[in-house]
């Protein structure tokens, strides 16, 4: 394992850098909108692949939502599962299609109980993941807020009335 990949295991470590990261990428959004999202894509997508594919295995889908699952990346995942294990988890906590691998899932909880900002929000029921940013930057997907577009027709569980809430 490389020794980016062993910064995995140092999730509390690993919520820092993304909060400064995202402190730091929100305050440029002035420039880069100047600059042109689309051209600022071109520069930045390369960087940020070789950086989160050697820490996180990331497979560039777009829509980051690193921080919201341990620091681990769901797309790692065989079944690119965003919302938690499928019911083949193996009982020692591998994964049924990699018998060799650890559940992403396993992990993700696993480090995200070692979370104290982001942890809780493992909880959070993600959407759909849109496949049309596939090879986007997703800091820029970020500024733009095109990675919290949902498709039509998708409901948070935050907007499902709760039996006995009426
Ligand atoms: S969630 Fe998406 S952008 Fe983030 S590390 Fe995984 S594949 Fe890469």
């Amino acid at each position: 394992m490389g020794l980016l990949r062993r910064l995995q295991n140092h999730p509390a470590f690993l919520e820092k850098v993304y909060g400064l990261t995202h402190t730091a990428v929100s305050s440029l959004q002035p420039l880069i909108e100047r600059i042109g999202y689309e051209r600022a894509n071109r520069w930045l997508k390369g960087g940020e692949e070789w950086a989160k594919r050697a820490t996180f295995d990331c497979h560039m889908c777009g829509q980051c939502i690193l921080h919201s699952t341990g620091m681990t990346c769901p797309m790692s995942c065989p079944k690119n599962l965003r919302n938690g294990p499928c019911g083949g988890v193996r009982a020692n906590g591998h994964c049924e299609v990699k018998p060799e691998m650890k559940c992403i899932w396993v992990q993700a909880f696993e480090r995200s109980r070692q979370m104290p900002q982001y942890g809780d929000e493992i909880l959070q029921i993600q959407p759909p993941v849109n496949r049309q940013l596939e090879g986007e930057s997703a800091w820029i997907t970020m500024l733009t807020g095109v990675d919290k577009v949902t498709p039509k027709g998708w409901v948070g569980m935050s907007s499902i009335p709760v039996i006995g809430d009426r």
